[in-house]
């Protein structure tokens, strides 16, 4: 079921969003050659409780196309590097000079979520891999732009897709962007590619998380043994940009800014 939020709901949304802004400003900041994954995990789970919220990927049972590993995820935040797409364990990794990694982080306030993701290059990476993780933001924000009230949900996807097709870019198919609210994942899905369906009509409340994956060679992923990580199946490089939106009156609103 597809819920429309208030607007007192989607402010409660907005402090979620802020505090997950927070998070993923002060990993930037940290992020350095040298840091440890586990590193940056417990700045983050710091800076969340602090925030009075609670980290929502911590314990999180997973399903279907939003990453189902073995029992709960163990930590606050997903890191993953390179060839990760998604959902990387933090831990004793040791991050290193050009290495895109990407983080999402999720907080719960009051009940009300919050969830975003960025994709940083870490000092002097190769232009291809700055060219990547550059169209995938700008393939975020396309579909961002297409969340408008009488659209429909594949406008979302068709949009990402042209962006991360003119890149030249695989888009992952197999794990989307989905609603959120007072779950982390609601109805509906948000694929990242055009669909046969259009989907959800959208109207002013339906909030979303809209997440594009691209790689820079082939679509195809797979988990790897830790059961979470997702990766891309050829080896190439992936990015991740997230962000929570609310569709409204005046447009599509991004929720998780600091
Ligand atoms: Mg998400």
């Amino acid at each position: 079921m597809v819920t429309r939020k208030s607007r007192a709901e989607i402010e409660k949304m907005r402090r979620a969003g802020r505090v997950v802004a927070e998070v993923l400003a002060l990993v930037e900041d940290a992020l350095r050659p040298g840091i440890t994954t586990a590193q940056l995990d417990a700045l983050a789970e710091r800076h969340i409780r602090a925030a009075g919220a609670v980290p929502s990927f911590k314990g999180y049972l997973g399903g279907g196309r939003y990453g189902a590993g073995p029992g709960a995820f163990p930590a606050s935040i997903c890191v993953s590097i390179d060839d990760e797409v998604v959902h990387g364990i933090p831990g004793e990794r040791v991050i290193r000079e050009g290495q895109i990694v990407s983080v999402d982080a999720g907080a719960i306030v009051e009940g009300w979520h919050g969830d975003a993701a960025r994709t940083f290059v870490v000092g002097d990476a190769a232009p291809e891999a700055r060219r990547l993780v550059e169209t995938t933001r700008l393939a975020m924000m396309a579909g961002i732009a297409a969340a408008v009230s009488g659209h429909w949900i594949a406008d979302i996807g068709a949009a990402v897709e042209e962006v991360a097709r003119a890149g030249g870019y695989g888009i992952v198919r197999q794990f989307v962007g989905h609603g959120i609210g007072t779950s982390m994942h609601e109805e509906p899905q948000v694929p990242n590619y055009r669909s046969a369906s259009r989907g959800l009509r959208l109207a002013p409340g339906i909030c979303l998380a809209i997440e594009p994956m691209l790689t820079l060679g082939r679509e195809e992923v797979y988990i790897k043994a830790d059961g979470w990580t997702v990766a891309t199946r050829d080896g190439s490089l992936a990015a991740h940009f997230e962000h929570t939106i609310a569709v409204t009156d005046n447009g599509p609103e991004i929720l998780t800014l600091a």
